[in-house]
Order: C-alpha cells, then structure tokens, then sequence
C-alpha cells in the first residue's frame, strides 16, 4: 500500500525534526498534495492514523490542502488552470503544455502544541 509508506516516511520526517528542535506534541501536520501526485488524501489519513498508534504522534492531525493542477503553453506562454485533466491551452488550443504544479506532496508545515 502506497499510502502506507508515504504515511511512514512523514512520520519518520516529523519524529526528526521534532527531535531536533526540541519541539512539545505535534498537533497538525499540514501537507500540500497535489491534484496528479498519485496520493489518496483519504487513504494517507487512514494510514497516517494506523502507523501512528503507540507512537509520539499518536492523535496527531493530517490537515491536508490538495494544490491544483496549473500548466504553462510552450507555444503560447499562457500560464493556466488544468481542469479535468484536459491538458489543452485556453489560449491556442496547443497541446505541448508543461505542467507546473500539482505534482507535489510536501510537508508545509507543523501546528505544535
Ligand atoms: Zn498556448
């Protein structure tokens, strides 16, 4: 399960960085995942919450913002909104587009009580 193993590496990014600084409880994590990343919010959750038991992080939050797909026209320059995974300029009706977000999934940041 991809999900899992995503929920796995946060966890191990978040115990690191809050050994390191010495920080109290993590309340919320705060993630931005991207429309084309691949990750299921729901299941990330689901498995952020499973990997989570018994641990430091136990009853910590996953506050997740999906970031839209946006795409740049290679023949126009047209910078745009990619809706329903039509990658197609608005401008020109060109194809030969490069996506420019909605491709990450990224810790933004932490909420620490
Ligand atoms: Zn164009």
């Amino acid at each position: 399960m991809h999900e899992l193993s995503i929920a796995k590496e946060i966890i191990a990014i978040v115990t690191a960085e809050t050994e390191k600084k010495r920080l109290g409880r993590v309340e919320t994590i705060h993630l931005r995942i991207g429309a084309l990343s691949g990750v299921d919010p729901e299941a990330l959750s689901f498995g952020f919450e499973a990997a989570t038991l018994d641990t430091p992080l136990e009853g910590t939050r996953l506050v997740i913002e999906p970031v839209p797909v946006r795409a740049t026209c290679r023949a126009c320059g047209r910078e745009f909104a990619v809706e329903d995974l039509v990658f197609l300029c608005p401008g020109c009706r060109s194809v030969d587009v490069d996506v420019t977000q909605g491709q990450e999934m990224q810790i933004d940041h932490l909420v620490v009580e």
